[in-house]
Formats: structure tokens, C-alpha cells, sequence
């Protein structure tokens, strides 16, 4: 047998394995894999066909990705995508493992496309193997500094791997100035980058104001400071450089109406236009969907199936996912792993009435080493909240400290001991829920998976039927 085909089997043998055990199968599998057959990834190319996304940027990549897949599923292609999140080499290679399991014996499945989410620092070792199509850039914000260093090591690690596949085109988000760097860098033609982004945005019973840090960005041409006519959040928005460096003239551009649980997008492309209700909160997430919007607009897909799209995609679980609880609440779960992302989900929350909070800091390696990152995002926002908010995770007392200079009433802080864990203290926060109050749940990525894993269980035990 061939060795790519014993590898596809042993990936789904040693899952199947790990799921007996109640272990996370997103990444490991891949690790064996690669292990066993180093050529591994660059044989898939032969069995997978064309469109190839890889999704890149510090926030929003499985968002993107998700509705991306979404579309494209909408549109009758297989495709393959790591959706879990599971984003560096080894999660890569378990995904497409998996996908390419024929599970009829010798076959391997032909595959339609992939989307991909990359972790910035490893989408060069990807398109070292594997050569796509387009990659998509979301936003480059300040991000877990102990493991990157930072922005710029990001940066300079996108521009080597798009290096590597030269057919590559280039979606990126016009707004964030720190990816105007790239375009630079790169010194390609015009016609290899595809620019998306925001002309105006109108808030309806959303909060108007963004707290998110705002980054000083200094232009690419001349090292002065980026300024601004619109500022949406970070430093996202309409920026420009006394040198006359500015933002370009997005290809996919959009008006945004942001309501607390939906944006309606009007949206130009090539001259049509079309309006898209994207189903989430936040102008983050409209972002996402404008950046997935993009991506299947200038590859060609038909406006209808991306409406379908936008229609029934559900995120992935722990990103905006809601459970109806049986006290008649609901429990939405938000992933926070940085200042910009967690102030932009706080602000969805500024007034949120009847519901109680849970917040879960770990600070595990896939976390992030270090949790300074607390104190730059805006807790302060919390400081009119008038229920109790639970802290757990292995940092709960660093953040109940947070909570506390962010001014919050110390009788609503509640602290669950750090050695407990992130399950334990959202059932504790349930079971003292009121009727129908609702419950939001903010967590850090290991946190998340913990929650993914143990969340049949907890819609066993709390949801409503
Ligand atoms: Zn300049």
C-alpha cells in the first residue's frame, strides 16, 4: 500500500483512538502523521483541486473561515477545512487527513478545495508543502507577545510564505494599516492584492464607541504616525499618511448597519451591489464575513450561495454559539485571547441586561504564557454591570484583580479557586442562575476547547428541551 494511504489510515486510527479516551483528536493525529510520511502534506496537493484558501491575521481566522467553507459548501464543492481552529502544522495535517479518508478500504477521496486557517507563524511552513490559491489576511493586532515577539515578526513571516507559492493572490482587509506593510514588502502588481473593507458604519442600539487599544501605526513609506478621517476600532478604519500613503480603494467595499445580534452589509463589488445579513454580533464579526464575502466574490462564486451561506452558518462552537439553558436563559460563549478581541466582544456586552458572567483565564501555551494582556483590554466596561460575574480558569485570581481595578462592585466578584476547572466553575455560575436569566461565558482557547469537550454534558444536565 501506498505510504500517503497508510498515513490517511493511521491518522483515523490513531482519532478514533484518542475519541475512545475523551481526548481533543485536532492535532495529534497530524503530529503521527508527519512523523510517518514527511512528504505527507505535499502529496495531499494531488488529490485536491481548486479553489485553495489559506486564512491568516491575528483575529478572526475561523470565523472567516468558517463562513468561507460555509459558502463554498453552499455552492456544492468539497472542501476541506480545519474548522476547529486547530491551526499549526500538526492540526493542518489531521484535517486533511481526515478529509481524505476514503473509509472505503484503499481509496482516498478527491477533494474539491480546501480553507485553511493558518496560524500566522506557520502559514510559510504550509505553503512550503502546499501551493494556494489566495491566502486572506483579517487584521494584524498585538498578540500574545511572548510567543511571537511581536506584529512585525508576524508580518515578515505572512511575506515568506506568500513568497513561496508566486501564483498566490492576496485578500487583505484595506482598514488595517499594519497590513499595508505587506503590500510594500512584496512590491507586486496591483492586480495580485484584493482589498476589502468598510466606507461607513451606523450602530442601532449597539454601543457606538470602541475602548479597544489603539495601536500607534507608523506608515511603511515614511515612519510617521497613521492618521485618520474614520476610526472604526484598534486601528482599523480610513487611514492615510502625510506622505499621501492611504488606505486603497477596497474591490469588495461595504456599508455596515450593526444591530446587538446582526449587521446587515451592503456590499459593492464590480459595480453590483448586494445587501447580506450576517447573523452575528459585533462589527468584528462583520469584518469576518465581509473578509469571507470577499474571498468567495473574486473567486467567483455566485452572490445567491453566499447569501444561503450567511443564512445557515452556525459558529463553530465557543464562538458566539448560544445554549438554551432550562431556567429559560440562554448561554453564549465568546472566545477572548487579546486586547483588541476582548474589548470588541465587551462592547457587544456594555448593556446586557438579566444575565450573569463568567470569565475563564488560563495560561497555557496555546493561550498565551503571558496574561498582562488583561490589563490593556477594557474590563472598564464592566464597571456599570450589576450582577455577579464569576471568575475561573488558572489565572481567576489574576482577573478578579483586573475586575476589580476595572472598578467593579467587589460583592458581585465572585472567584473559583485556580486550580479548579473552567467546566466546574460555569456549572457552579449556572446552577445559581435566576429564571430566566441568561449567561455569558468569556474564555481563553484551552478554556474554550475544555468547554467543546464537556458540552454535551452540560446541554445534557442544563438545557432546555
Ligand atoms: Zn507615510
Amino acid at each position: 500500500m501506498p505510504k500517503f494511504i497508510e498515513a490517511i489510515k493511521l491518522s483515523n486510527k490513531v482519532s478514533k483512538a484518542l475519541k475512545l479516551f475523551n481526548f481533543e483528536a485536532t492535532s495529534f493525529p497530524g503530529k503521527i502523521v508527519q512523523k510517518f510520511y514527511p512528504n505527507f502534506l505535499a502529496e495531499c496537493a494531488e488529490y485536491i483541486s481548486h479553489p485553495r484558501f489559506a486564512v491568516t491575521g491575528t483575529n478572526g481566522k475561523t470565523t472567516t473561515s468558517g463562513i468561507l467553507s460555509e459558502i463554498l459548501d453552499k455552492k456544492g464543492l468539497k472542501i476541506i477545512s480545519n474548522k476547529l481552529g486547530a491551526n499549526m502544522p500538526n492540526g493542518i495535517v489531521t484535517a486533511l487527513a481526515k478529509g481524505l479518508y476514503g473509509g472505503d478500504g484503499n481509496n482516498v477521496k478527491k477533494m474539491d478545495g480546501v480553507v485553511l486557517e493558518c496560524d500566522e507563524a506557520y502559514f510559510s511552513t504550509i505553503s512550503n508543502k502546499f501551493v494556494f490559491d489566495y491566502i486572506l489576511i483579517t487584521n494584524l493586532f498585538r498578540d500574545q507577545l511572548d510567543r511571537y515577539g511581536e506584529m512585525d515578526i508576524a508580518r515578515k513571516k505572512i511575506i515568506k510564505g506568500i513568497e513561496l507559492n508566486p501564483d498566490i493572490k492576496i485578500i487583505l482587509n484595506a482598514d488595517d494599516p499594519s497590513l499595508s506593510e505587506i503590500t510594500e514588502k512584496l512590491n507586486y502588481n496591483d492586480d495580485k492584492f484584493i482589498y476589502f473593507g468598510f466606507e461607513n458604519i451606523e450602530y442601532i442600539d449597539y454601543e457606538k464607541n470602541s475602548n479597544s487599544p489603539k495601536e500607534t501605526i507608523s506608515c511603511p513609506k515614511c515612519g510617521e504616525n497613521i492618521l485618520y478621517t474614520k476610526r472604526f476600532y484598534a486601528q482599523l478604519g480610513a487611514w492615510y499618511c502625510s506622505c499621501h500613503n492611504q488606505r486603497k480603494t477596497p474591490d469588495v467595499r461595504a456599508n455596515a448597519i450593526v444591530y446587538p445580534d446582526k449587521t446587515i452589509l451592503n456590499v459593492t463589488y464590480k459595480n453590483e451591489k448586494f445587501e447580506f445579513k450576517v447573523n452575528l454580533s459585533g462589527l468584528y464579526n462583520a469584518y469576518n464575513a465581509l473578509g469571507a464575502i470577499a474571498a468567495a466574490l473574486v473567486s467567483g462564486v455566485e452572490p445567491n450561495f453566499i447569501e444561503e451561506a450567511l443564512n445557515s452558518y452556525s459558529p463553530v462552537f465557543g464562538r458566539h454559539q448560544k445554549v438554551k439553558l432550562n431556567n429559560g436563559g440562554v448561554m453564549t460563549i465568546h472566545l477572548i485571547k487579546n486586547p483588541v478581541g476582548a474589548s470588541e466582544v465587551l462592547r457587544g456586552l456594555k448593556n446586557l441586561k438579566n444575565s450573569r458572567m463568567v470569565i475563564a483565564i488560563n495560561d497555557n501555551y496555546a493561550d498565551g504564557r503571558d496574561v498582562s494582556w488583561l490589563w490593556d483590554a477594557d474590563f472598564e466596561s464592566l464597571s456599570d454591570f450589576s450582577n455577579v460575574i464569576y471568575t475561573t480558569g488558572i489565572r481567576s485570581y489574576d482577573m478578579s484583580l483586573r475586575l476589580k481595578y476595572a472598578n467593579v462592585n467587589p460583592v458581585l466578584i465572585e472567584t473559583f479557586d485556580s486550580t479548579d476547572k473552567v467546566t466546574i466553575g460555569i456549572e457552579a455560575a449556572i446552577e445559581e442562575l435566576n429564571e430566566n436569566e441568561d449567561l455569558v461565558v468569556l474564555t481563553t482557547y484551552t478554556g474554550l476547547l475544555e468547554v467543546n469537550k464537556n458540552i454535551n454534558k452540560l446541554i445534557k444536565k442544563y438545557g432546555a428541551n
